[in-house]
């Protein structure tokens, strides 16, 4: 592993920063009872490529050479189909960038996002991880990580309507390959954080199981029969994005099951790159629902898994060992 990535670490943690608040800011003034009952998407849509350029513009004025490999492109902005969303975006960004930017500045820095995932050094960027939750008003995630040879070496998650365990809201964890996962609070620019451990737990029937507040994201009623099966009594956390990966790794959850409810589904890496690391360096394990490693070799998506299962890491075995067991039942 090359350097310590210390500047890589600053670097992503402001980023992540600013891109929260203009979500936050959104998800304040534009999430309304209205917006809900029309299901009108706007304000997450806006959010979403607000938050990914200004990402992008932390990383491309930092690191002009890193590749970024985004969820959003910037094609239907260009379109000039949107011209009310591309003023908007605008708006948004002019709170964090130094400027004013301009729409082609905005057009820019999202598509900086585009790049293909492949070796070398390259980011993964979920703008708006949960974009459900963040319509809710509920959790929703900023999720930035760094990948060196297809290996995360470093991933941030800003979390902000998580309780940040000291009586506010908002946490930004972090995690760097064999240094320790960490939390800071995600309002101030405070740089030193606490280290963050997941619970121990020495059989799965103590454990508390987290999983998506979507159905059509994770087989809930399989779920609710592996729990039966480890002897789980208790109800399962349910959360939005990868703030799961997050009550994992600092004990709020000690398993956060993710079972496939298509074939074809391809898990995204956006979704999993951050949470993954920061569940590692806090004492955790993750793999897919077979046991195998999250591959991200193959661009993209993770193609090669099915799944996912983040533990606290001592019950790893016994959950994989029931997912095998409840898999074989008929449904
Ligand atoms: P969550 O908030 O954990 O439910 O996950 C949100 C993520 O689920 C989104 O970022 C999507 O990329 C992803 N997603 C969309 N459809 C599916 C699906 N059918 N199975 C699993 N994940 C999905
Ligand atoms: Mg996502």
């Amino acid at each position: 592993m090359s350097g310590s990535y210390q500047r890589d670490l600053a670097l992503a943690v402001e980023a992540v920063r600013a891109a929260a608040r203009v979500c936050a800011a959104v998800q304040q003034r534009l999430v309304t009872a209205e917006t809900l009952e029309k299901r009108d998407r706007s304000p997450v849509t806006v959010a979403d490529f607000a938050s990914q350029a200004i990402v992008c513009q932390r990383l491309l004025a930092e690191l002009p050479s890193d590749a970024v490999v985004g969820e959003e492109d910037a094609g239907v902005l260009r379109s000039g189909s949107q011209p009310a969303l591309l003023e908007a975006v605008v708006r948004e960004l002019a709170a964090e960038v130094p400027g004013p930017p301009s729409a082609e500045d905005a057009l820019r820095w999202i598509d900086r996002g585009g790049a293909d995932a492949s070796g070398g050094r390259y980011w993964t960027l979920d703008p708006i991880d949960g974009t459900k939750g963040f319509l809710r008003g509920d959790q929703y995630a900023v999720a930035l990580a760094l990948l060196e040879e297809c290996e995360v070496v470093l991933g941030v998650l800003a979390c902000p309507n998580l309780p940040d365990g000291q009586g506010g809201r908002g946490a930004v964890f972090t995690a760097v390959r064999g240094q320790g996962a960490q939390v800071l609070p995600l309002g101030s620019g405070t740089k030193q954080g606490r280290p963050v451990r997941v619970a121990r737990v020495q059989r799965a029937a103590q454990a508390r199981l987290c999983e998506s507040v979507e159905s059509g994201h994770s087989d809930q009623d399989r779920s609710a029969r592996i729990a039966a099966a480890l002897g789980i009594r208790s109800e399962p956390l349910r959360i939005d994005s990868q703030c799961k990966y997050a009550a994992v790794a600092r004990g709020d959850a000690s398993i956060y099951l993710r079972m496939p409810t298509r074939k074809d589904y391809e898990e995204k890496v956006w979704d999993h790159a951050a949470g993954m690391l920061v569940v590692e360096e806090a004492g955790g394990r993750v793999t897919d629902v077979e046991g195998r490693k999250l591959d991200f070799r193959r661009g993209r998506t993770l193609v090669a898994n099915r799944g996912v299962v983040a533990t606290c890491g001592s019950i790893h075995d016994e959950v994989l060992a029931a997912i095998a067991k409840v898999q074989e039942e008929p449904c």
